[in-house]
C-alpha cells in the first residue's frame, strides 16, 4: 500500500493531518510519515503523537516560497516512497498543493472535508460549486496531493513510538529573494478555532453598534466574526474575520448570527456549527431556515438589550 507523507508549516494543522493519515493507515495499512521543515518544536510534537518524523533543516526553505518548498517536499516523498501527500488547505497549503502536484506529476484536490477508503480507493469529500453542494471525488493518478480543510479532523492524540530522524534534500536556490517576513498587521484572531462566534452581517446597520457587539461576544466568551461585505466593503472588521467561501470555514459549538441573509458563500462557512442562532428582521431570510433558534426582530433594539442582559 502506498505510503502517506503529511506536512503543514502550522503545527496545529500538521497534527490534524497526522490524525487524518492515521485513520487511513488503519483501514488500508498505509505507512505514515510526517515532515517538519526548520521546526524542531513541531518535529517533537509530531513524534509525541507517535509519528515517524523526517526533520528537514535547510535555511533555503521558507514557507513563503512555495516553489522551493514544493521541490523539497517532492524529494522527501520520493525518498520515503510516499504516494499520497496530505497538506493543509489553508492559503499557503493550497498554493503548495498545486505546485507540488505539478512537480510531482500528481492529481490534486483541495478543500477536502473528509476522507473515506473504499475497496482500496481513497475518496475525498469536498464542497463544490461555491459550497452549494458536497461531492465525493477520487484522484485516479498513482500519486495524490490532497489538501485538507483546517478543522476537518481533530488533532492526533498522544501516542508512544514516535521518532525523529533528519532528512536531506538538494534544492536549487530560489529565484525569489525574500527581503523580510513581518507579522500581519492588525488582527490576529483565529475564528476557526473559536468555540463560540458572534457574526456581524449587513443587518447591523450602525458601526456604532460594534463596541456593544464586542461586549456581547466577551460576555459569551466568543470571537466576533462577520460576513464578507462587512469586512471587504464596509471595512468595519478585518478580513481574517470573514466566514465563508472566501473567508474561513468555521465549526463553532455556537454561532450567534446578527443580520446575515444566508447566501451560500456565507453558509458554507458556518453550516457545521453545533447550534446556530439567527437574529434577522426578515422572517424568510434563508439564514433562519438553517438556524436552531430564530429571533425575528430589529437588531437596533436587540443589540443594546442583549448587551444589557449579558452585562
Ligand atoms: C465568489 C464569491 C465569494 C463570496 N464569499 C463570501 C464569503 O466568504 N462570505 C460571505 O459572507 N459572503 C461571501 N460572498 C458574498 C455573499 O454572496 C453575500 O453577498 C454576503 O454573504 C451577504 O452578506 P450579508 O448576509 O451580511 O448581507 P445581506 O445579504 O445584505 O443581508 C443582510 C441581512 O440582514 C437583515 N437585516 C437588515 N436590517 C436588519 C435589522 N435592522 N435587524 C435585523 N436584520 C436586519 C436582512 O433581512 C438580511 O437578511 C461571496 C460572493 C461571491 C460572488
Amino acid at each position: 500500500m502506498a505510503g502517506i507523507l503529511v506536512y503543514s508549516n502550522k503545527s496545529t494543522l500538521a497534527l490534524e493531518l497526522l490524525n487524518a493519515a492515521a485513520g487511513l493507515a488503519q483501514t488500508d495499512s498505509r505507512r505514515v510519515k510526517a515532515l517538519s521543515i526548520n521546526n524542531n518544536g513541531q518535529a517533537a510534537q509530531l513524534a509525541a503523537r507517535g509519528a515517524e518524523v523526517l526533520a528537514l533543516e535547510d535555511p533555503a526553505l521558507n514557507p513563503a516560497d512555495p516553489a522551493v518548498m514544493a521541490r523539497a517536499i517532492g524529494q522527501v516523498a520520493a525518498q520515503v516512497e510516499a504516494r499520497i501527500i496530505l497538506l493543509s488547505s489553508d492559503r499557503r497549503g493550497k498554493e503548495l498543493a498545486g505546485r507540488l502536484a505539478q512537480i510531482w506529476g500528481a492529481g490534486c484536490l483541495t478543500d477536502v472535508k473528509s476522507l473515506k477508503s473504499e475497496n482500496g480507493a481513497l475518496l475525498c469529500i469536498r464542497n463544490v460549486l461555491g459550497g452549494a453542494t458536497v461531492a465525493t471525488q477520487q484522484i485516479v493518478s498513482d500519486r495524490q496531493v490532497i489538501a485538507i480543510s483546517p478543522g476537518a479532523f481533530a488533532a492526533a492524540g498522544e501516542r508512544t513510538g514516535g521518532t525523529v530522524r533528519p532528512a536531506v534534500v538538494e534544492v536549487k536556490p530560489s529565484a525569489l529573494k525574500l527581503l523580510e517576513v513581518r507579522e500581519k498587521a492588525g488582527d490576529s484572531v483565529d475564528i476557526e478555532a473559536a468555540d463560540i462566534l458572534v457574526v456581524v452581517g449587513q443587518g447591523v446597520e450602525n458601526r456604532q453598534d460594534l463596541p456593544l457587539i464586542q461586549e456581547i461576544a466577551k460576555a459569551l466568551g466568543a470571537e466576533v466574526a462577520c460576513s464578507k461585505p462587512v469586512a471587504s466593503d464596509k471595512k468595519w472588521l478585518g478580513e481574517e474575520r470573514i466566514v465563508g467561501l472566501s473567508g474561513k470555514i468555521c465549526k463553532p459549538q455556537l454561532a450567534v448570527i446578527l443580520g446575515v441573509s444566508g447566501q451560500v458563500q456565507f453558509t458554507v462557512g458556518i453550516r457545521e456549527a453545533g447550534t446556530i442562532v439567527s437574529i434577522n428582521s426578515d422572517e424568510k431570510a434563508f439564514m433562519n431556515s438553517m438556524a436552531d433558534y430564530v429571533l425575528v426582530a430589529d437588531l437596533k433594539d436587540i443589540i443594546p438589550e442583549l448587551a444589557k442582559q449579558l452585562a
